[in-house]
């Protein structure tokens, strides 16, 4: 009797040895040089420790090109009135081409049990809507207000759609499994205002081998190298090779043709597995965390990589999130991502602060809107390009309408969700 052939991990994956899809490159209509125009709104918020009443931030060409007191004489102005103008959002990890399976795999705590699912579903659903539900998802991140996304992609299909919509990204080509598809060496291009980069991810400890993981963060050159990271309690067990957990991450791995001994693991913990590949360094990307001890949060923050946290998917599948606060205390540069629409139920990172706000209380509201801009350019590489309101940063901008509030409750105001209109984006180059 033969064996039975092993399920790959992604089955619509390019056949061994051959390479994932170079980027497409963004196919912009037409580059309309603007007039500068100047927007200002009752609080204007430019990075941490900048909330300014009635400041004024000047664009043109999709850039930022003053942030003053009060507007310019001669210029275009546009008063949002009572809210808050901020910079465009940064949504640090999503994975834009599973849109197709919004709320097909609710997830119930039980991670396995969700891979299973998803993995089972995955190339016949995303076949048939896979398409349409990519643009729609993207269209929905252009008018919110964010700028910016990190999208882990097996295929490279929503870099089309990124373009034409006008949001930045930095795509992660990711490595999985027994898939041996390499991603395209790593590169990062502006067209106008619009960031379209190729970085490279690797899957997680638990699938990928320790010398592929050395080779993948070699390959990863200046941008930043992603990679899911102690997201659940069958991970940390798998590693440590105990566990009913981790026996259950193990029989799903291998009928997918992933055998732990294929792995090499040269560590028992998730973070022993990329520090033992030369892997975690300051441009490095880690997603979730939640499994994190106080330790490990103290070695990330020595090596300077970040770390992004997705809220509600962690809460969904895991019922469990990093230790926010322990990993803010350290030093740890912290990113916010909605992840997919397999795990969560939109791509608004306005939901997200709200739902991290709700799950740490005792978090300041200011270092969850820092996550949520600053911290996630920074985790992107992007420091400085996006997530400040500064001269040189590129738009758009993003405008929380309010009701009236006092100067030590705007921010908190915005980060619950307690919104007086539908956010949007603002100076966006069409
Ligand atoms: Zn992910």
């Amino acid at each position: 009797m033969t064996s039975p052939r092993p399920i790959p991990f992604i089955p619509n994956l390019p056949s061994p040895k051959t390479s994932l899809p170079s980027p497409a490159l963004p196919a912009i209509t037409a580059f309309m040089p603007n007039a500068p125009h100047t927007y200002t709104a009752r609080w204007v918020w430019t990075g941490p420790g900048g909330l300014v009443p009635g400041a004024a931030v000047t664009l043109q060409d999709g850039f930022i090109t003053a942030v003053e007191a009060h507007p310019p004489r001669g210029t275009a102005v546009t008063d949002l009135g009572e809210g808050l103008l901020l910079p465009g959002l940064v949504n640090a990890h999503t994975h834009l081409e599973l849109s197709g399976l919004a709320g097909l795999v609710p997830p119930n705590g039980d991670f396995v049990d969700w891979l299973e699912q998803m993995v089972a579903m995955r190339p016949d659903t995303l076949r048939v809507g896979g398409a349409e539900a990519t643009a729609k998802a993207v269209a929905g991140l252009a008018r919110d207000g964010t700028a910016l996304v990190g999208d882990i992609t097996n295929t490279g299909k929503a870099a089309a759609d990124l373009a034409q919509a006008g949001v930045s990204a930095v795509s992660f080509y990711e490595a999985l499994g027994a898939a041996r598809a390499e991603p395209p060496q790593a590169m990062a291009q502006w067209r106008g205002t619009l960031l379209s980069a190729a970085a490279v991810a690797a899957h997680a400890p638990y699938s990928v081998p320790t010398e592929r993981l050395a080779g993948l963060k070699a390959r990863a050159g200046d941008l930043p190298f992603c990679m899911h990271l102690a997201e659940s309690r069958a991970e940390v067990e798998f590693l440590a090779g105990n566990g009913p957990e981790g026996e259950r991450l193990d029989r799903f791995l291998t009928k997918r043709g992933l055998r732990r001994q294929d792995l090499h693991l040269a560590s028992s913990t998730p973070l022993g597995q990329l520090e033992a590949a030369k892997a975690l360094d300051a441009s490095t990307l880690l997603v979730h965390g939640v499994q994190l001890t106080s330790a490990e949060a103290k070695r990330i923050a020595r090596a300077g990589a970040s770390l992004c946290v997705c809220p509600r998917s962690n809460l969904g599948l895991t019922k469990a999130i990093a230790p926010v606060e322990e990993l803010l205390a350290v030093g740890v540069n912290l990113a916010l991502g909605t992840d997919s629409l397999a795990s969560a139920p939109d791509l608004s990172l306005w939901a997200e602060m709200t739902a991290l706000a709700q799950a740490k209380p005792n978090l300041a509201p200011e270092a969850i809107l820092t996550m949520a801009t600053q911290g996630g350019a920074s985790a992107l590489g992007q420091a400085g390009s996006f997530g400040v309101l500064a001269p040189g940063a590129a738009g758009p901008l993003a405008f929380a309408p309010l009701s009236e509030l006092g100067q030590d409750e705007v921010i908190a105001a915005v980060v619950r969700g307690e919104h007086a209109g539908s956010p949007r984006s603002v100076g966006r180059v069409v």
